[in-house]
């Protein structure tokens, strides 16, 4: 159940409405490159210029030093959004202060204005209280569409709150339908997937998951841990020493729940050439690395996602960015596009899997966000979503 107003609940006619949206994207020479998150926001944009309200955008961008950098300018990512919407977008080349000031009191109802990178401000990851109300002072209405960042208390996503009313973007309002009902209400069988290199990144869930799935099926360098805390020697494979004790903790409390590779697929290095070997799970031999998980491994997790209702997926099988050793994510991704559950999937290096397979469209809800989607599957209540208006 999501609580929390949207932009349906309120009258954004002739208002100025502050939007804080995740355009976060790879940027290389000032060229934008995968604009996923920008499509996912355009929505809410349209809907609110319909509305009649004048929409003053803003994000952060990349990781600045807390002042401006060239090369995280969200200049770029205004020219490719006045292609996206078929409009002007006008620009300020700061998100508070004079510029931002002028520009906005000039912006009109229907029209659509993106301010500089909010991190050019280290107040903006402080939460600093002063910069929320400067940013705050540009508008009547605040409007939350950046899930990618809800998971962080920040100047634009939280303080912002403090000074005007906050209600929820259509994105926002997806990404927490979606997510929230597969940890609160999910169809049943429910069925994990839990991927990527480590398990200290994915503790939380997999605990949280253990009271609320059916199965957990591992994958990812992340099996690795479970597998030497199971006393099997793992060779050169990827390991986390410091999660073993937690490794053999959830195994005992997962009992049969928690399901690992029957089979590896083996490399001699870690390269996209590496000599390559399947064997079934066991001890690895001493030059030897763990890649992907195995063709029988793939045929049995594909039975269980076949019989599920809901499916979760966060994180990769394997090194899919290797051609030899993608196999194992492949099959994951084939056997969730073709099942009939509510599938949905999180997590940055998983939705670059299902795009590079093709099969994107067959899956209920990709996340745009990472480390927010964990949260969520965590159970955690997002700060930037707590700080809006309940219904
Ligand atoms: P994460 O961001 O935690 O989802 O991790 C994604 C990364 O995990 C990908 O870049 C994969 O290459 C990597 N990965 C998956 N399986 C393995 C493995 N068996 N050994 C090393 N790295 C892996």
């Amino acid at each position: 159940m999501f609580n929390k107003k949207t932009i349906r609940d309120i009258d954004a006619k002739g208002k100025k409405v502050l939007v804080r949206v995740d355009f976060n994207i790879p940027l290389k020479d000032s060229i934008v490159g995968d604009d996923t998150r920008i499509q996912a926001a355009l929505p809410t944009i349209k809907y609110l210029l319909d509305q009649g309200a004048a929409v003053i955008l803003c994000s952060h961008l990349g990781r600045p030093k807390g002042g401006p950098e060239e090369k995280y300018s969200m200049k770029p990512v205004a020219e490719h959004l006045a292609k996206c919407l078929g409009m002007k977008v006008a620009f300020a080349s700061d998100c508070i202060g004079p510029d931002a000031e002028s520009a906005a009191k000039m912006l009109k109802s229907g029209e659509v204005l993106l301010l500089e990178n909010t991190r050019f401000h280290a107040e903006e990851e402080k939460n600093d209280m002063g910069m929320a109300k400067q940013l705050a002072s540009l508008a009547d209405l605040y409007v939350n569409d950046a899930f990618g960042t809800a998971h962080r208390a920040h100047a634009s996503t939280e303080g912002v709150t403090h000074f005007l009313p906050g209600v929820a973007g259509f994105l926002l309002e997806k990404e927490i339908k979606y997510l929230g009902q597969a940890v609160t209400d999910p169809k049943k069988p429910f069925v994990a997937i839990m991927g990527g290199a480590k398990i200290s990144d994915k503790i939380g869930v997999i605990k949280n998951l253990l009271s609320k799935a059916d199965t957990i099926l591992i994958g990812g360098g992340m099996a690795n841990t479970f597998f030497k805390a199971q006393g099997y020697p793992v060779a050169d494979s990827l390991v986390e020493d410091e999660a073993l004790e937690t490794a053999k903790t959830l195994l005992k409390e997962a009992g049969t729940k928690l399901r690992l590779p029957v089979d590896l697929v083996l490399a001699d290095k870690f390269d996209a050439e590496a000599k390559s070997r399947i064997t079934p799970a066991g001890p690895v031999e001493d030059g030897w690395r763990i890649l992907d998980i195995g063709p029988e491994t793939v045929k049995a997790y594909a039975q269980v996602i076949e019989g599920a209702g809901t499916v979760v997926w966060n994180g990769p099988m394997g090194v899919f960015e290797f051609p030899r050793f993608a196999e194992g994510t492949y099959g994951i991704a084939k056997a969730v596009a073709a099942s009939n559950a509510v599938s949905i999937i999180g997590g940055g290096e998983s939705v670059a899997a299902i795009q590079q397979s093709g099969l994107a469209n067959k899956i209920t809800h990709i996340s745009t966000g990472g480390g927010a989607s964990l949260e969520m599957l965590e159970g955690l209540e997002l700060p930037g979503v707590a700080a809006l208006q309940d219904k």
